[in-house]
């Protein structure tokens, strides 16, 4: 019921979030959880509802993958990849009021507050609301469990998918981890060969370097550092692990294991998926 009465909901998206925020305590939230999400149901991947767009979001730690594959899928599928990380560089790059006070959380591998990212983040729909938008491939959000608890109040979630990778590795690839200051897309010069112990395989990745006219252009995050990446993962244990046994109980999570880099991994998650990506294409263009 709750479910039926959400989509019916008149209100963007965008709205529902400053409503959500101005009227809503997190006592409340809590009490509103416990009675309407009892609900056990399997995702179904392959169908979505056909009145709306995807409504996705991924999890994993920093260095995981996430925008990797959240922006090739939002490609395939025609709805925007929204990162929230993106949206916190973004307002740091702007010199705005803000910038000074979270260019220091984020270079400490600190999150910011909820309410900044709410703000953002509806800032961001109500643009593509306005766009013509519909659906979205969130990243990076939500990564507290009140945060994940107010996305619930006005979204239905399809489905989240967790992004897994031996800690190593994730060290080594946020620190090979470059973005193009002018087109904002991501690269990595990490050439990555961890070796198999433990009983836990090997791994190798080639780098992801860009084409000639970024490769001028690329910059490391301030956070990209090893100390900072390695507080970054701490936190993430801390306050964003707990975000995926919250939709573990929804029956929402779907789990996935990068079994190696892009050419390895592409086409697993989406067999993983169900999704052909001929076929979606074809689909796509009808
Ligand atoms: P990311 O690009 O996802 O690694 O995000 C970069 C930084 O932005 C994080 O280390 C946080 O400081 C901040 N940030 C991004 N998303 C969130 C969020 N949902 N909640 C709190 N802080 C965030």
């Amino acid at each position: 019921m709750a479910a039926i009465t959400r989509l019916l909901k008149p209100s963007p998206l965008s709205l529902l979030f400053k409503q959500s925020l101005s009227t809503t305590t997190t006592a409340a939230i809590v009490s509103d959880i416990e009675s309407h999400h009892h609900h056990h149901h399997t995702p179904n991947f392959s169908d979505p509802k056909p009145s709306r767009n995807f409504q996705w979001v991924f999890l994993g730690c920093p260095g995981v993958g996430k925008g990797t594959y959240a922006s090739r899928l939002s490609n395939l599928l025609g709805v925007p990849h929204i990162a929230t990380g993106d949206l916190v560089r973004e307002e740091l790059s702007s010199s705005g009021p803000l910038s000074r006070q979270l260019t220091e959380i984020v270079n400490q591998g600190k999150l910011v507050s909820d309410e900044i990212i709410f703000n953002l983040l509806s800032k961001r729909l109500e643009a593509g609301e306005s766009k013509g938008e519909s659906g979205f491939i969130l990243d990076g959000f939500p990564r507290t469990i009140r945060q994940a608890e107010i996305l619930d109040e006005v979204a239905e979630i399809d489905l989240v998918v967790n992004l897994k990778l031996r800690e190593d590795v994730l060290v080594e690839k946020c620190l090979g981890r470059r973005i193009c200051s002018q087109c904002g897309k991501g690269f990595n010069v990490a050439s990555i060969n961890a070796k198999a112990e433990n009983g836990r395989p090997g791994m190798s990745m080639d780098p992801l370097l860009p084409p000639q006219h970024c490769a001028s252009k690329l910059i490391t995050r301030a956070d990209d550092t090893e100390h900072v990446v390695k507080e970054r993962l701490r936190v993430y244990y801390e306050k964003s692990q707990p975000v995926e046994d919250f939709y573990k109980s929804q029956g929402k999570l779907m789990e996935f294991d990068l079994p190696g880099g892009i050419p390895e991994s592409w086409p697993k998650l989406l067999e993983a998926l169900n999704l052909d990506d001929s076929e979606v294409k074809r689909s796509a263009v009808a």
